[in-house]
């Protein structure tokens, strides 16, 4: 997964972009990288690392003008390594850009197979370099119809953020699969426009959310203002659920809706759906922090028993999945989550995560939390069981990796050695957003309230809304023959 953002018009461009990615951080942890144009030249700084890490004072003075874009990683497609961080910055015939990528092209092996036959010589092993290459060939004269010419060609996700000397130019796909907003930043009597993620940025920058960048939408920022471009077919909305029960800052309002609330109803809706055995000794409900707790205040809500903090985390560490290296994600449990005897010991513990991926984590977490003495540790999962690959930029293991595309329920509990496991149903979860979307005024939540209609929830369901080449879906062996 990935985080961008742009701005156009301030003369601390590079800076504001610097803030911005900080208040993106939580989405990508590999490699951060900013570019910036003074309006003829094209400057861009890339490095490994977080944010914080990644640029001395002196970089960050390099990267002059009044627009800029950044990016920070964590590698889904092209292996974590600094050339395929993003900006990508090239020179082409007509000048330089300088492009930033959140999501996965689906179409990019066969693409890129093309283009090399043709003569192109990729840098990189990024989909997003793909774009690039498309973009330097087209025949379209203007920036942003060079850019349509390009993603006309492309398929998948791309929530994306292209730099050129005099423009900045924001794209999200005509499915809506990840999230991209725009907002203003007030200065002086001027509203200068800002491009993010997730709306997180424009609070640190004090900037205001306009709105969500529509799906299908190109928005062309320059000089003069901004304006905006339908080009592509319309085509049946799919946004990612898990951008909801994990990804987003539970702070984000994405496409309308508070990740915080629908958080805390998917915690309500998992204490309906999975309620505490009874049983005889107090019960308090824990989250796995971060990713849990919205889930868990919910769950605490609904169901009557009390919110505890049995588990404490370390700040000092970032999100252990994201670490691309097996031995350093199984270590980071222990280095992340500390067990807080006072709250566990003698208890029933209902812990609330908001995904069982491969399983390691939770069996570990069960293991702590008995350890330091609970009498029955039950595990609530804010989501359905995760079945399958995301091929649109969210990083997920194999499919044989993740526990519950070969394990029933019955065995995903024995292996976690808990008293019992329960998933939400993936009707409750797309209500929840629905639920959560009305609360806070949403235009499109509509009121069907199970309906998965406008989500992607492949990673659950197996029902993939871009279609997956079928020698892809051969070679990770989810089709045969
Ligand atoms: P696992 O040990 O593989 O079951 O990891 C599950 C944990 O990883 C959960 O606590 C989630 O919060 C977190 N998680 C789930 N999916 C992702 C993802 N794609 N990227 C980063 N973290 C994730």
């Amino acid at each position: 997964m990935c985080g961008v953002f742009g701005i156009w018009g301030h003369p601390e461009a590079a800076n504001i972009a610097y803030l911005g990615l900080h208040a993106l951080q939580h989405r990508g942890q590999e490699s951060a990288g900013i570019a910036s144009t003074d309006g003829e030249r094209l400057f861009a700084h890339r490095a490994m690392g977080l944010v914080q890490a990644s640029f001395s004072e002196r970089e960050l003075g390099e990267l002059k003008g009044l627009g800029a874009i950044g990016h920070v990683r964590y590698s889904t497609a092209g292996s974590s390594h600094v050339k395929n961080a993003q900006p990508l910055a090239v020179d082409y015939a007509h000048g330089s850009i300088a492009l930033a990528h959140n999501g996965n092209l689906t179409n990019h092996e066969s693409l890129r197979a093309e283009l090399e036959a043709k003569g192109s010589i990729f840098q990189s092993g990024t989909d997003t370099e793909t774009i690039v290459h498309l973009f330097a060939r087209s025949a379209e004269s203007t920036v942003e119809d060079r850019l349509i010419d390009a993603l006309r060609k492309v398929e998948g996700a791309y929530s994306l953020v292209l730099l050129a000397d005099k423009k900045l130019v924001a794209v999200r796909d005509p499915m809506g699969i990840r999230p991209l907003c725009l907002g203003k930043l007030a200065r002086g009597d001027r509203e200068i426009a800002v491009i993010a993620s997730e709306p997180t940025s424009f609070d640190l920058i004090g900037a205001d959310l306009v709105r969500d960048v529509a799906p299908g939408e190109v928005l062309v920022i320059d000089d003069s203002g901004a304006r905006s471009l339908f080009p592509w077919e319309e085509k049946p909305r799919a946004s990612c659920l898990f951008e909801h029960v994990y990804f987003a800052r539970p702070d984000a309002v994405i496409d309308g809706v508070s990740i915080y609330e629908v958080r805390k109803e998917l915690g309500r809706r998992l204490a309906a759906e999975h309620p505490l055995p009874e049983g005889d000794s107090p019960a308090v409900v824990v989250p796995v922090p971060d990713s849990g707790v919205a889930a868990a205040i919910g769950y605490s809500e609904a169901s009557g028993h009390s919110f505890q903090m049995g588990l404490i985390r370390s700040h000092y560490i970032g999100r252990t999945f994201i670490e691309p290296q097996d031995t350093i994600r199984h270590f980071g449990v222990r280095l992340k989550l500390h067990p807080n005897r006072a709250v566990l010991r003698g208890r029933r513990v209902i812990v609330v995560d908001d995904s069982i991926v491969r399983g390691t984590t939770s069996r570990k977490i069960v293991k702590m939390v008995r350890d330091a003495g609970a009498a029955e540790v039950h595990v609530r999962v804010s989501s359905p069981p995760t079945r399958w690959p995301c091929f649109y930029g969210i990083a997920t293991p194999t499919r044989q990796e993740l526990i519950a595309s070969t394990q029933a329920e019955d065995a995903i509990k024995t292996y976690l050695d808990a008293d019992s496991v329960g998933y939400l149903s993936l009707g409750a979860l797309a209500a929840s957003v629905r639920t959560a979307g009305k609360a806070s005024g949403a235009r499109d939540s509509a009121p069907e309230s199970g309906s998965l209609r406008g989500f992607c929830h492949a990673c659950w369901s197996g029902e993939y809304p871009v279609p997956i080449p079928r020698t892809v879906l051969h070679r990770l062996r989810l089709i045969h023959g």
